[in-house]
C-alpha cells in the first residue's frame, strides 16, 4: 500500500533516473500524459527526479561492483524520500539487481519494474515470452525469477552480446539506428519461432528502437508499463 505523506492530492513520485537519461525523458513524459489523460485540465504529476551520472553506474556494472552501485543508488533514494517522495521508481531494469539493498535504506516502497511487467503479461494471458535487455538482465536471475515466479516461461537470444552492445554503445547515447532495429527485429523473429508469444523490451531504452507496429507479436515495453503503473499509483 502506497501512502500519501501530504495526506491529499496526487502522491509524489520519486524517480531514480539517468540510467540512461534518454529513457528517463520517456518516464517523465508518459507519467505526465497519463495524469493529464485521467485528470484533465492543468493537472500534472508531482515528481522528484534524482538523475545519477550513468558513467559511474556503468563502471560499477562492468567491474561487477554491485555493492558500490547500490550505495550510490541508496543515497539517491534516501534523498528522494527526504524530499517528500511517496514511492520510488527505479528507471532501469538492470539496476533492479540492487533493488533489495536500496529498499532496505528507505521506508517508502519501490515499485518493481519486473513485477509490473509480469502483472501485465499475466493480464494478457502470456505464458512464454522473449526477454531482451542488457546481458545482466537477460542472463542473471534477479529479473527473470520475477517472471518465472509469475508462471511465465522466459527465453533469451543466443547472441546476448549483440543485444547488449546496441544498448550501451547506441541507445544509451541517443543513437537510434535503422541497422540495429533490423538486428533486433530479426532476433525477435527467431525467438517467436522458438515459441515466444510476446516480447518484453526489458531495457528502458529499447522502446526508442522497437515499437508495437514493428512486430507481429505483443510487445511489452517495460518503460511504458512501469511509468503507467507509477501514474496510476500516484492518482489512487
Ligand atoms: N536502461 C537499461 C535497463 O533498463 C540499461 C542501462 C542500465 O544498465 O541501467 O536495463
Amino acid at each position: 500500500m502506497v501512502k500519501n505523506r501530504e495526506g491529499k492530492g496526487l502522491k509524489t513520485i520519486g524517480l531514480l533516473g539517468g540510467m540512461s537519461w534518454e529513457s528517463t525523458v520517456t518516464y517523465y513524459q508518459i507519467i505526465n500524459e497519463a495524469v493529464k489523460r485521467e485528470m484533465g485540465g492543468l493537472h500534472s504529476a508531482k515528481i522528484l527526479l534524482y538523475s545519477v551520472d550513468f558513467a559511474e553506474i556503468e563502471e560499477c556494472q562492468a567491474e561487477g561492483n554491485w555493492d558500490r552501485s547500490a550505495e550510490i543508488l541508496s543515497r539517491a533514494a534516501k534523498s528522494l524520500e527526504d524530499g517528500g517522495a511517496d514511492f520510488i521508481i527505479i528507471c532501469t531494469n538492470t539496476m533492479h539487481k540492487v533493488a533489495g539493498e536500496i529498499g532496505r535504506g528507505i521506508s517508502i516502497p519501490i515499485v518493481h519494474i519486473a513485477e509490473a511487467t509480469s502483472d501485465s503479461l499475466k493480464e494478457r494471458g502470456i505464458k512464454k515470452a522473449a526477454l531482451l535487455g542488457t546481458k545482466y538482465t537477460m542472463t542473471q536471475d534477479f529479473y527473470k525469477n520475477k517472471l518465472i515466479e509469475a508462471g511465465i516461461d522466459v527465453i533469451i537470444p543466443d547472441d546476448v552480446d549483440r543485444v547488449n552492445d546496441i544498448i550501451y554503445n547506441e541507445l544509451c547515447l541517443g543513437k537510434v539506428l535503422e541497422q540495429s532495429k533490423a538486428v533486433y527485429l530479426s532476433i525477435i523473429r527467431g525467438l517467436k519461432e522458438k515459441g515466444a508469444e510476446a516480447v518484453i523490451l526489458g531495457c528502458t531504452e529499447i522502446g526508442l528502437l522497437i515499437k508495437q507496429e514493428d512486430v507481429d507479436i505483443p510487445v511489452f515495453d517495460t518503460t511504458l508499463i512501469h511509468a503507467e503503473r507509477a501514474a496510476k499509483l500516484a492518482m489512487e
